[in-house]
């Protein structure tokens, strides 16, 4: 068996004629940057998102680094986020002379801890940037409820929760992403709705503010040669959005496929004494960019890792250093203790989920993890 923690290649056989046929179109007509395929894929993707404008960029890093721009900040500015996330939500906050202010997450969920935001708030604080992580939407209402209060931007990073939706407690329900301020996506080759290299988007609220986006992402210009505003150079590349639009499609079957595989790993795993399966939460669904699991202490995390790898079970650690004890990060940090986030470092693990795998091979993987629990 060749047990991948994604498998792009079965995914793209799958649709291969369709992905081949787009990308020769923009070959033939060669309008390789912003092409019509872009603006083509950027208006599906906002139907698809409820009606919202959708701002094309390079990277999901960059749509971040974007995001902040737009919202005029002064250097010293604070944002909050969640201290158990990727990297990139942290660093384009300390890029832009901003004060990145780490909360601790939920142990169940694994998202920002909102109960533990407010304390974190001084008349600096101007940003709440919740990470929808592994597929699971922050406790948006709570969080929107704060930022009403203290006058707060929110940007919502949904990298990894493309397709997620949230409930609030009136029955209304949003696209991840939707709700705040700006939400900001990547499209790196193995999250949910990936491309063939590079890319990502924001999704803006309001026109104002999408056009400012817009502009920032392209040399601060409006009109070519015209520079109103110090931008950058972040721009999603029409070969990518045929790939994109074509995968559009399919985004809805790709998030159920990892959900019935989830459903497979939660009925394999349950009685099993010291692994705990992802929680759901009943206000977001949960598409699985991660299937990750937290294993009890007593559990030798590393040693279980080699024990699957060397029966070729790829597994993954997300994430293994906490941003609050990364070197590039301490000296902005108040010396606060996150203890689930040290926890969650500790004992993590994510196992190979993605829209290919089959039941065989997922129940390999579990008797495998038995067998190594019962050395
Ligand atoms: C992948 C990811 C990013 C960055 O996206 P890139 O396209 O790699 O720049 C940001 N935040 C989170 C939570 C991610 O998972």
């Amino acid at each position: 068996m060749n047990i991948k923690m994604v498998d792009l290649k079965g995914q793209y056989n799958k649709i291969k004629s369709e992905v081949d046929t787009e990308i020769q179109k923009v070959i033939e007509n060669t309008s390789f940057i912003n092409g019509p395929k872009v603006k083509e894929f950027s208006e599906n993707l906002s139907q698809y998102l409820g009606g919202i404008s959708v701002v094309p960029c390079a990277n999901g890093t960059d749509a971040l680094q974007i995001a902040l721009m737009a919202l005029e900040l002064t250097p010293g500015d604070e944002v909050i986020l969640p201290v158990h996330t990727y990297v990139a939500t942290a660093e384009v906050i300390a890029l832009l002379k901003l004060k990145p202010v780490f909360v601790d997450v939920h142990p169940d969920f694994f998202t920002i801890d909102v109960r533990q935001i407010e304390s974190k708030i001084t008349k600096k604080t101007k940003v709440i940037i919740p990470v929808h992580l592994y597929g699971q939407c922050a406790d948006m209402e709570p969080i929107m409820n704060i930022a009403n209060k203290y006058n707060l931007f929110v940007v919502e990073d949904t990298a990894q929760a493309i397709g997620a939706e949230y409930s609030f407690s009136d029955g209304r329900k949003f696209m991840a992403g939707t709700i705040g301020d700006i939400g900001t996506t990547s499209f790196f080759p193995s999250k949910n709705l990936g491309c063939f290299g590079d890319g990502g988007a924001m999704f803006v609220n309001n026109n104002k503010l999408a056009n400012k986006c817009n502009m920032i992402a392209n040399h601060g210009q409006r009109i070519k040669y015209h520079h109103d505003i110090v931008g950058c150079n972040s721009r999603l590349d029409s070969i990518q959005a045929a790939v994109l639009d074509v995968k559009l499609k399919y985004l809805n079957q790709y998030c159920s496929a990892r959900q019935n595989a989830a459903t497979v790993y939660d009925n394999l795993l349950k009685d099993i004494d010291g692994i705990i399966t992802p929680k759901l939460f009943n206000i977001s669904s949960h598409v699985y960019h991660q299937y990750t699991l937290m294993l009890d202490e007593s559990i030798n995390r590393s040693a279980l890792q080699d024990y699957l790898k060397d029966r070729n079970i790829p597994s993954m650690i997300y994430y293994p250093v906490p941003l609050h004890k990364q070197v590039a990060y301490i000296q902005a940090e108040n010396q606060d203790s996150y203890p689930v986030t040290e926890k969650l470092s500790k004992t993590v693990l994510s196992l190979p989920i993605h829209t290919e795998i089959t039941l065989k091979e997922q129940e390999y993987i579990v008797s495998t993890i038995k067998e190594f629990l019962k050395m």
